[in-house]
Order: structure tokens, then sequence, then C-alpha cells
């Protein structure tokens, strides 16, 4: 087999894929070394499997960690349209759903994949699955990358294969971050990096759903839907967000929880914050309550329940309901004028107690990472290992959700491609 390539990129995840395809387009041979057992397996779970692949209002504001300056540069090098049109070369055909985020026409992440894979294979470059890189050393003309032979994640009982030492003129660096490890996050790449000697701050979960104390979620386990959800820290800060949230036995996720898993993360070294859901967001507090009293005359002699039909999702209803003390089952005119009153505040407030988060095991992006100060923005060249690239979410880079972080792997996948091919 052979073993000596122009380009090694270790990692066939967006930013790695990316990187390979430039490299080999620009005349380089190509090896990418994965130890899934497929490539892009990540891409498959992104977008809930529709792949949510870039966001047509990218700008330097959408991220965090990097200086301002550094994303302005490397939008420069590669401005964001070019990664649409990347994507029409490769055969994608692709649509605009909610804020501007950018999806496959066919809503299909696997034909993402496909594309960037078919385009390897057609263009001659190599792809090693199930095979773990251990270590990057510089050698004499570019660097020794020792890898292993491993068995699939689901396989418990088989042994790791062999090792070989493989050589290669550049690396390009694509191991990404070590959210969601049932699907191949791993720290393994950080920890390469600062073998070479690279800056990495401790990584930690950003994108991630959020644990909250009240067991009365359970009750609204899988309940999508449109609200305005705020969270106060210990020291008063606060942060709001608007759009869908998600009810799961364990507390809150969907975009509006997601967008503020950031400053929650930081903000719960100090303790448990408090949330308050609006779950009726188009709705003045004084209009909600004036149309509650007037159902409460219409249905006063029918039970709670009918009152509360067609009002919004029963499941919320319910758990609105019996926080403010009113039987389902009763009689509407029964229930106190306070308790009404309160029921309204609940719906307009619902009150929750966020204790922590998921964790990287279910996170979708990490933040810290290797300092860009490190790397050369338009290039993403190490500027302390000659011929070495690092890309995607192994750089203290990360997006807010809407695509942002898919589009950062592919933009700084397709500069260093090009660049290592140099
Ligand atoms: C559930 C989920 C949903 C998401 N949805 C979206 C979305 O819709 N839009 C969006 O913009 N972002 C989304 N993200 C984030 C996005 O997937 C990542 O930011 C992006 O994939 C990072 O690209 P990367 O190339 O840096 O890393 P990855 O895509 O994670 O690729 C890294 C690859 O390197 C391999 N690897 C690691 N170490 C080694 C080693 N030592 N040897 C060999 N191979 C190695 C890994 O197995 C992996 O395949 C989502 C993430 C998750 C987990």
């Amino acid at each position: 087999m052979e073993n000596n390539f122009d380009v090694i990129v270790v990692g066939g995840g967006a930013s790695g894929l990316a990187a390979a395809v430039e490299a080999r387009r620009a005349g380089a041979s190509v090896l990418v070394l994965e130890k899934n057992h497929m490539p892009g397996r990540k891409i498959l779970s992104t977008g809930a499997g529709k792949c949510n692949f870039s966001n047509r209002k990218v700008g330097p504001a959408n991220y965090h960690g990097a200086p301002a300056a550094f994303l302005k540069k490397t939008f420069t090098a590669l401005p964001p349209k070019k990664i649409t049109a990347f994507f029409e070369e490769l055969g994608l055909l692709w649509t605009e759903g909610e804020d501007g985020k950018l999806f496959p026409r066919s809503m299909k992440a696997q034909d993402v994949v496909a594309v960037l894979v078919n385009e390897l294979a057609s263009g001659g470059a190599q792809l090693r699955a199930l095979t773990e890189v251990l270590s990057v050393r510089p050698a004499a003309d570019g660097f020794e990358v020792e890898a292993q032979k491993v068995p699939p994640q689901w396989d418990k009982k088989s042994a790791r294969g062999e090792k070989t030492v493989l050589r290669c003129s550049k690396v390009v660096l694509a191991a990404g971050g070590p959210c969601y490890p049932q699907i191949g996050g791993t720290a393994r790449g950080a920890e390469l990096l600062r073998g070479l000697g690279h800056d990495v701050s401790p990584q930690r979960p950003v994108i991630v759903p959020l644990k909250v104390r009240e067991d009365f979620v359970k009750e609204m386990d899988g309940v999508r839907l449109e609200a305005a959800l705020r969270l106060s820290s210990q020291s008063g800060d606060s942060w709001e967000a608007r759009g869908e949230i998600l009810f799961t036995d364990y507390g809150l996720s969907g975009p509006a929880a997601l967008d503020l898993s950031r400053a929650a993360a930081e903000a719960l070294a100090e303790g448990p914050l408090q949330a308050e859901a609006d779950l009726l967001p188009d709705m003045e507090a004084d209009e909600l309550q004036a149309l509650l009293a007037a159902r409460a005359e219409r249905f006063a002699e029918r039970p709670f329940s009918h009152f509360a039909a067609g009002l919004h999702n029963e499941k919320v209803m319910k758990v609105c309901a019996g926080l403010a003390g009113i039987n389902w089952q009763a009689l509407t005119g029964q229930a106190e004028q306070e308790a009404l009153y309160s029921f309204g505040l609940t719906l307009k407030a619902l009150p929750m107690e966020v204790t922590g988060t998921l964790g990287f095991a279910e996170a979708m992006v990490s933040a810290g990472g290797c300092d860009t100060a490190g790397v050369d923005p338009a290039t993403f060249a190490s500027r302390k290992v000659k011929g070495l690239y690092i890309t995607g979410e192994l750089l203290d880079v990360d997006g807010d959700s809407g695509g942002y972080n898919l589009h950062f792997a592919w933009t700084s996948g397709i500069l260093a491609g090009r660049a290592a091919a140099r």
C-alpha cells in the first residue's frame, strides 16, 4: 500500500472532506484518515438529518472565540457565497429555509456527504476509514503520521489492528471536537495539537440542551412550540431568545434554548439559573387576561378541559392549570378568579430552574480549542509548525446555531486544502 502522500488529512468530517477535495483538485496526492467506519458520520446527524450546511447571513458577528479581525480575513479570503458555489459545483442543489438557513434541496444530509465523497473517489483521493491517527511528527521534508486500524465503534470485542507510519509533505489536522462521542467526537485532535506546540484552551460544550429541575417538563415531553425564553443568573445577568423550544423529559431543547445555552453554560458555574418561558409571545399579558376572562364566562358550566381546548397545546394547558391550582375536570365556573389570573401569568412566564446542561454527550458544538493566534486566517497554516494546517471545530471558533458551524468547517477546510496543495 502506498505510504507517501503530498497531503494527509486527519479526520474525514466536514472540514477534512472539504480540505481533501480542494487539495486533490489542486493536483496533490491526498489521503484522508478517518477513525469512524465511514467519512462524514457527524454530517449525517446535522440539522436533524437535513444538514443546515450554511447560512445566507454569515458574518464575523455570528462567531465566538476568535477575534472578529481573524474572521474578517477568513471571509475575505473565501467570501461566504463561495460555499454555495462550492456545493453547486459538486452537484448539490440547495434551498433556503427560515432565518437564512441553507439546506440541501433534498433535505437529506446524506446527499451532502455523497457529493463530497463522490468527488474524492472520482478525483483519485484515497480514503481509509477505521484508521485512527495516533501521532503526527514533523520529520525531514514533512511529517510522519502514525495510524492504526480500529474496529467500528459498535464492535466492542475486536482488537485494534496493525500500526502504520505514513509520510507526507503537509498535514491538515481536521479531527473536530469532543461533542457527540457516540458518532466520533473526540479530544484527540486537541491532544495532537498540544503535542505539536500549539496553545489549546479547554474545550466546553456550548450549543447544548438544558436540564431543568421541575418534573412537570416530563409531562410536556415532545411538545414543540414558539416561545420567548428568558434566563437570569444569580448575579443578575439575563438573556432572552425567541423561537422554537422543545420540552423534553430532562428539560429544554430546540433553537431558542440552544441559542441561550452558550451563556447558560458559563453562568451555571455560579449556580442554577431562573428561566421563564412566554408560551404565547404574540399576545400581550392584558390581552390574554381579557381573553381568558371572556372564555371563563363562556365555559363556566363546562369542565376546564373544554375551556382549555383550542387555546394551546393540551399537555401545556394541563401543566399550567396544575401550577395555577385549577382542577382540569371540574367546572370552569368553580375556578377562583385568582387561579384563572395565575393561569394567564403562568402562560406568559412558565417558571423553571435550569440546573445544568447535557454536556459533550449531547452538545452540537464545543467552544475553546486551538488559539487562532497560532494560525493564518487566510490559509489556516500553523504559525508554529511548517506544513501543518488546522481546521474546523479544533480551532477556538464556534458559531451560533443556524448553519454557521458547518459554514466555518467548509471555509477553513477549503482554504487549508488549497494552501496545503501549493
Ligand atoms: C447532532 C449535531 C447536529 C449539528 N447540526 C449542525 C447544523 O445543522 N449546522 C451546523 O452548522 N452545524 C451543526 N453541527 C456542528 C457541526 O457538525 C460541526 O461544527 C462540524 O461537523 C465540525 O467539523 P469538523 O470538520 O471540525 O469536525 P467533524 O465534522 O466532527 O469531523 C472530525 C472527524 O475527525 C475524525 N477523527 C477525530 N480524531 C481522529 C483521529 N485521531 N484519527 C482519525 N480520525 C479522527 C472524527 O471521527 C470525525 O469524523 C451539529 C453537530 C451535532 C453533533
